[in-house]
């Protein structure tokens, strides 16, 4: 039994790590890395390496007292190539560095801006933006690094074994005491650094998220008086991260010890052993000095070389979370359709949809939206009402039936196309910061006035608001944008969808957070300006129910009945409760 559940492991092990390489490969095919400055960098810190391996032979020739002409020389063309090509190599790697990173993080923004609007559901806002963040910063940084820095240590190896070798290959027992020693010190320190690392990385986003969350909501914490606890909890989030790089610090600590230590080893035994092939005269004064030069690079190089592993599966491991975001599935936009658009009914044949595989939120949901009429969409709360907009907006595809327009189906139309003929006003009323006339006009491409910025403001209610600004339409949104009410926002929203004159309006609960009288004189407004558009509207409110020309009664995501009130009032059940409810007594007086 248990060998069934090890093994069950490691097939899901076996297929997340496919599923990672994978996501590594897509990483490459998205990225796009400033491979000739990455080469570039390559090519010279090779020559750096290769330089280095030289240098304790040139030095000892001179600490030999070899005075010549020539070892001079040598000497100080080595030493001064040592400093250009170190030089060279820092600043061509920031070049490649900063160019990746800019390309990685258009890579990802382009990518992010055509995903489906599935994946938004299941990755949380701070960890989107810490992917266009830091997290492309770091990936690629480490990245590079990782590239360009294995095959020049590697060159120096490959270079200065042979050189040790020619002046006895009995110098080259050393290299092979360190290097089971550095295995060790990978094997355990590398996995420790790598797990505690990958702790503080944890706690970094857990803490960016809660973070994120409670300053977005700080007045819902001062309503609910829960500073204290809030303030507990930051703190105890903030005590664990710290808890995390206190151990990190102890590792890193530790693993700078143990290299001290190792590297002492080293010369120490480099030195009896070197003596003694010295005292035996197996080699000469000038192998013993390079020797001796050659063992503390030969140190390094192996260390670094032992870490080699961890670092390249933290590499991978960054690089396919990113290359995952860039392979998550995008909108299909259907570029090659034409942008004309059919006019004509709106109809849900048979529609089947769940946000989750095992909770189905909307079955075999069928109606006609007719053309140039208003259908308002009521029913319990969790019925499916908003993704029924959410499917006309082709957020989301329904896993069965089909939705057409005019006869076409909606998956067959240019999307931006017909996104462009849908005005979509929710309860959200977001707004971009800029100016007030940027905010009105966002998204639309033709010429608009003032006087037709005019007209929608005062449409909406907010012309008086804005002409209060000193510099009117022109005045910056985000200086009081803080400031300005819930309904002003609204007003605004609706002000700017007014202008983009779409033949299509999708309302979701619009006027929710205006007050009675405001929110009848902007439905009014929705009305008399789209007379004659299609509105499909999602409301608890009676202006809008009774401007319908037909109500769909939605219940459990399906549809209960479809009529006028009369009839509804007549046949359903749920919109008589519905009817029943205070708001709805209020405009029928039943
Ligand atoms: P209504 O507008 O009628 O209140 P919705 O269409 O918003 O209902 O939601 C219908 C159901 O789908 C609810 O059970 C809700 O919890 C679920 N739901 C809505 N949005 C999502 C989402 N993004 N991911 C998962 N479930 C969702």
């Amino acid at each position: 039994m248990q060998s069934m559940e090890k093994n069950k492991e490691s097939k899901k092990g076996g297929r997340e790590q496919r599923g990672s390489w994978k996501a590594f490969a897509a990483f490459f095919r998205h990225a796009k890395l400033s491979w000739g400055w990455i080469i570039l960098s390559l090519v010279v810190n090779i020559a750096y390496y290769s330089v280095v391996s030289h240098l304790p032979g040139s030095t000892a020739a001179l600490f030999a007292g070899n005075f010549s002409r020539e070892a001079f020389i040598i000497a100080v063309v080595n030493y001064t190539s040592l400093c250009v090509l170190q030089a060279l190599v820092s600043l061509i790697m920031l070049i490649a560095t900063s160019k990746s990173v800019r390309s990685v993080r258009c890579a990802v923004w382009q990518r992010m801006m055509g995903i489906e609007g599935k994946y938004y559901d299941s990755n949380s806002a701070s960890s989107l933006l810490s992917a266009v963040t830091s997290d492309t910063e770091n990936t690629v940084a480490s990245l590079l690094s990782t590239i360009v820095l294995i095959p020049g240590l590697l060159t120096y190896l490959a270079t200065s074994i042979p050189l040790l070798s020619s002046y006895s290959p009995k110098l080259l027992a050393v290299v092979f005491v360190l290097i089971p020693i550095y295995i060790l010190y990978s094997f355990f320190m590398g996995r420790w650094q790598c797990k505690v690392g990958f702790r503080i990385q944890m706690r970094i986003g857990g803490l960016t998220g809660f973070l994120t969350e409670r300053i977005r909501n700080l007045t819902l914490i001062k309503s609910f008086v829960t500073e204290k606890e809030e303030e507990k909890k930051g703190l105890d989030a903030a005590k664990e991260l710290s808890k995390a790089n206190v151990e990190y610090s102890y590792v890193t600590g530790v693993a700078v010890a143990f290299s001290l230590l190792t590297e002492a080893v080293g010369v120490v035994i480099a030195v009896i052993w070197g003596c003694m092939l010295l005292r035996n005269g197996e080699i000469d004064l000038t192998a013993w000095l390079a020797f001796f030069l050659f063992v503390p690079m030969i140190n390094t190089v192996l260390r670094q070389l032992s870490t080699t592993w961890s670092n390249l599966k933290d590499v991978q491991g960054r690089a396919a979370r990113l290359g995952a975001l860039m392979e998550a599935p995008q909108e299909n936009m259907n570029e090659q359709a034409g942008t004309d658009i059919p006019v004509g009914d709106i109809v849900l044949n048979k529609v089947a949809f769940s946000y989750r595989e095992d909770a189905p939120v909307l079955k075999d949901v069928t109606m006609v939206i007719p053309r140039g009429k208003t259908t308002a969409i009521v029913g319990p709360s969790g019925s499916g009402k908003t993704t029924i907009l959410r499917l006309l907006e082709k957020l989301y595809t329904p896993q069965a039936g089909n939705i057409t327009v005019g006869g076409q189906a909606l998956d067959e139309l240019n999307l931006s196309a017909w996104r462009d003929r849908l005005s979509y006003v929710n309860q959200d009323a977001e707004l971009f910061s800029g100016t007030v006339r940027q905010a009105l006009t966002y998204g639309i491409t033709r010429d608009v006035d003032d006087a037709e910025l005019e007209r929608a403001a005062r449409l909406a209610g907010i012309y008086d608001f804005i002409m209060e600004k000193p510099e009117g339409f022109d005045s910056e949104l985000a200086i009081w944008g803080v400031s300005m009410s819930g309904g002003q926002r609204q007003r605004m929203v609706i002000a700017r969808e007014l202008l983009k004159k779409a033949d299509i309006l999708l309302l979701d609960e619009p006027t929710s957070a205006l007050d009675t009288e405001t929110a009848a004189a902007i439905s009014n407004t929705f009305f008399t300006d789209f007379a004659g558009k299609t509105i499909i509207t999602v409301t608890h409110e009676l202006n809008y129910i009774s401007h319908a020309d037909q109500i769909v009664v939605l219940k459990a995501g399906q549809v209960e009945a479809i009529g006028t009130h009369e009839e509804l009032i007549a046949c359903s059940e749920t919109y008589r409760g519905l009817v029943e409810e205070h708001s709805y007594q209020e405009v029928f007086g039943q």
